[in-house]
């Protein structure tokens, strides 16, 4: 089938209109394992740039945990929600470093915080969100959903029923889906190609943490879990190829 390129070259139809993208910490540090990677990032922002020229509306959700974890804080003694409230700061720095890469690469962008900072970013507006999806541009949600005891797998989960997004891609950092049990221990483990929402939560999979399992169960939004460090994954994802683990509600 063929649809219309967003710089105006007919090309393959993506299988989704508008996607949230959950890129986190850990895949922004690359094999540097901690802060932002650069040629990561440049590598991240090429991929995002492919599947924008498809005319797909792109929302990103990035986490933090290459700069902070709210566990790390309470291994030091510190209180949860402060603790909280810095891996909340570290998503947004990730989302500057990463707005910035895009638009050297001529994609347009928007960073929305769900902390205001005004001076930096625009605060989470959901009509303006899908606006800027609407007008072209890219949009980073940055800061979690604003509130201590969350990850940024829930706000994927959250921002994507409230953008009325298709799919949510979950971009791994070397593993191409979900397992019955670690490949990087065990030798036999099997990748699951189709799962439901309710299994990730019974068989307790690694693919999100349950507060996001059950969001994206009870709101319908599949969840399709790659190996982001296999050049052309995201554009395969888009395109409909079946690759990774696809986890839907039926
Ligand atoms: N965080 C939070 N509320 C949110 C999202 C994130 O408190 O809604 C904090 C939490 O401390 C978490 C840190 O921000 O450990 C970084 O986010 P996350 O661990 O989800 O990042 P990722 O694992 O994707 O790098």
């Amino acid at each position: 089938m063929l649809g219309l390129q967003r710089r105006g070259v007919a090309f393959l139809q993506p299988k989704y209109k508008r996607v949230v993208l959950k890129l986190s910490g850990e895949a922004i540090a690359g094999s540097k394992g901690f802060g932002l990677d650069p040629a990561t990032i440049q590598m991240m922002a090429q991929e995002i740039k492919d599947i924008y020229d498809l005319g797909v509306e792109i929302a990103i959700v990035v986490g933090g945990g290459n700069i902070w974890r709210g566990s790390t804080g309470e291994e030091m003694g510190m209180e949860r929600a402060q603790a909280d409230y810095m891996g909340m700061l570290a998503t947004i720095m990730n989302a500057l470093g990463l707005q910035d890469v895009l638009e050297n690469n001529d994609v347009p962008t928007r960073v929305q915080t769900s902390i205001e900072m005004r001076q930096i970013a625009e605060p989470y507006i959901r009509r303006k969100a899908i606006r800027h999806l609407e007008k072209d541009r890219v949009v980073i949600f940055a800061g979690g959903t604003g509130n201590p005891y969350f990850t940024t797998d829930t706000t994927a989960a959250l921002r994507a029923a409230e953008i009325n997004a298709d799919v949510i891609l979950m971009a791994k950092n070397n593993v191409d889906g979900v397992y019955d049990s670690d490949p990087s221990i065990n030798k036999e483990a099997i990748k699951y190609e189709n799962l439901t929402h309710l299994d990730v939560i019974a068989k307790g999979l690694k693919v999100m943490d349950a507060t996001a399992s059950s969001l994206s169960m009870d709101n319908d939004i599949p969840l399709v879990v790659f190996n982001l460090n296999e050049p052309g994954n995201i554009r395969r994802v888009v395109l409909g190829e079946n690759i990774g683990t696809t986890v839907s509600r039926d």
